[in-house]
């Protein structure tokens, strides 16, 4: 594949003399570059595909966090890889490089998506694009990188970076398959989630969805398209998965599959004791193998707090008759632990379904409140896509914290964080979430950056906020990581955003030397993705 996309690209030279200009389909060509652009990018051959006017540009420098802007020169909305090839091999071989930022949904929080005077490839512009590799295509067959516990049959399913989770979902779904490892929300892109990890209540048992990924076709940053695996090219493709967009830009991700199952039940446990919340998730999250009759397929938790009417609690889960007395609790404790889990089924005769008796049996080994057990009967395609995709207002503001804490310093971080911060200031709207994973399934030889511990939690702050408000909930969440620093619990963030050389490495502690050597091959002019600010603005 990689040798046909090769022979497919054009070398830097051919462009710049190339004066062809396609007929626009999308946008009009700028007649003058800022002058950060260099002025013969007007004469490449995807020029007409070269947009500034100011809906794309007022569209490129927004995400979802609504805090950072930065003003790009221009976007590109690519019609096939070539296009994507030929413009960071034009801003590589250029006397002036400028930054190329991929973005997919644009759902990061603090500008990672951005590129301030420079180019963003819109992904989503793919999609719709009739070109062979593109789309999702499910396919069986023997891969070199197959684990021993597949059958015969190995399905896959070779999936665009620009496509969403939720079209992946629904693709495979027609042939009673379905990737193993999630998001807990499906509208984002395979290569946006693939940049940081993509971790959901799979994660403990499957890993993140970067450890389910067999192959990759990526654009370096010198605008080589390369297939990479463990087997070929591994640098490239270790670099790249968690990689926060620095080496290239994921173009196709093979993904591996298993049976879909039709139906998940689905509950919801009430715990005012941190440690019996916190003892119970890692019992289930120990029990992570098919063998064990009792593991869950999905093991979340989130925390519930009297903060206003996002809380997570208030979502259609809980019986509106129980409301009252969650309530109740609630006020009583001030924080209440939810643990939240699911175990799938077949809904098939044919096979032995005692889902019920199995739970029934797992529910005696916990220690939650009794009577506060809460259960539903789901489809498949709800349960995974029960956060529903919603847009957010122009006046809503996300600023986020996510951290992975190691597990030997959790209850200190219940103690210090969550009642002595979070509680005390009564600002956190929002959901919290809070659930463990097991570090075994995670590749250290990736990019992503783990605590060093077999077990680690994630925790998320998910705060919305409106306009006014963000920065106090931003002072909270700097208050948080000064409280870990001073007690020198060595957390990491997930989706990290850092200003400072220093705070990157910190972040990547031994694998920075490592990740700078990757970038210097990958992308020696550090082109790319320059909204996660590790390269530059330092
Ligand atoms: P973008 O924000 O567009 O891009 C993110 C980064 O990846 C940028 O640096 C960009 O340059 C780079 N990038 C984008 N596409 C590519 C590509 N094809 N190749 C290389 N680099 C690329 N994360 C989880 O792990 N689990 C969750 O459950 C989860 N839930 C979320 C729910 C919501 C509502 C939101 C807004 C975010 C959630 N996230 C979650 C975070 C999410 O995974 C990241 O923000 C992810 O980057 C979003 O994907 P995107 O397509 O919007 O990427």
């Amino acid at each position: 594949m990689a040798e046909s996309f090769q022979a497919r690209t054009y070398f830097i030279v051919v462009f710049v003399i190339c004066v062809s200009h396609l007929k626009s389909t999308i946008g009009k060509p700028r007649s003058s570059w800022p002058s950060l652009l260099p002025p013969n990018l007007q004469t490449l051959d995807l020029a007409n595909r070269l947009r500034d006017d100011p809906a794309a540009i007022n569209i490129a420098s927004s995400d979802q966090g609504n805090i950072v802007k930065e003003i790009p020169a221009a976007v590109l909305y690519p019609s096939s890889i070539d296009d994507i090839a030929s413009l960071i091999k034009f801003a590589h071989f250029n006397s002036a490089p400028f930054h190329i930022a991929a973005k997919g949904q644009g759902h990061s929080v603090r500008g990672q998506a951005m590129a301030r005077n420079g180019v963003v490839v819109d992904m989503t512009s793919l999609k719709n694009q009739k070109i062979e590799y593109h789309g999702i295509k499910v396919s069986a067959g023997n891969h070199p990188s197959m684990g021993t516990d597949h059958d015969d049959t190995t399905w896959y399913v070779d999936v665009g970076g620009e496509q969403l989770w939720i079209d992946v979902l629904n693709a495979t779904l027609e042939h009673g398959l379905a990737p193993v490892s999630w998001t807990d929300y499906l509208y984002l892109t395979v290569g946006g989630t693939l940049s940081n990890a993509g971790i959901s209540g799979q994660t403990f048992r499957h890993g993140p969805q970067i450890s389910n990924v067999y192959e990759m076709d990526v654009i370096t940053g010198k605008g080589d398209v390369v297939t990479c695996s463990p087997e070929n090219n591994r640098e490239l493709f270790y670099a790249v998965l968690g990689g926060l967009g620095q080496f290239g830009i994921i173009a196709r991700a093979r993904i591996i599959l298993d049976s879909a199952p039709k139906r998940v039940k689905w509950v919801r446990m009430l715990y005012d004791d941190f440690s019996a919340f916190s003892g119970d998730q890692e019992h289930l999250i120990s029990l992570n193998g098919r063998e064990h009759k009792n593991a869950v397929d999905y093991l979340e938790g989130l925390l519930l707090m009297n903060h206003g009417p996002m809380d997570g609690w208030r979502s259609s889960f809980f019986p509106l008759a129980d409301h009252s007395r969650i309530t109740s609790l609630i006020t009583k404790h001030g924080i209440i632990y939810s643990l939240e889990m699911a175990k799938y089924y077949y809904d098939d005769p044919t096979l032995d379904d005692s889902v019920d008796e199995e739970l029934k049996v797992l529910f005696e080994t916990l220690s939650f409140i009794p009577g506060y057990a809460f259960e539903k009967d789901v489809s498949f395609v709800d349960f995974l896509s029960r956060a529903s995709s919603r847009e957010p207002t122009s006046t809503e503001v996300h600023p986020w914290l996510n951290l992975f804490v190691p597990k030997s310093r959790i209850s200190e971080f219940n103690s210090g964080v969550l009642k002595n911060i979070v509680l005390k200031r009564n600002i956190t709207t929002g959901l919290v979430l809070f659930y463990p994973m097991n570090k075994s399934k995670w590749d250290d030889r990736m990019s992503a950056v783990t605590p060093d511990e077999d077990v680690f939690y994630t925790v998320g702050f998910l705060h919305i906020s409106g306009i006014d408000e963000w920065e106090a909930i931003d002072v909270q969440n700097q208050d948080i990581l000064q409280y870990c620093y001073n007690a020198g619990i060595d957390i990491k963030e997930y989706l990290p955003s850092y200003k400072r050389k220093k705070e990157w490495e910190n972040h990547f502690g031994m694998k920075w030397e490592t990740f700078q050597e990757r970038k210097a091959r990958f992308d020696p002019e550090m082109i790319m993705s320059p909204g996660q600010r590790i390269f530059n603005n330092n």
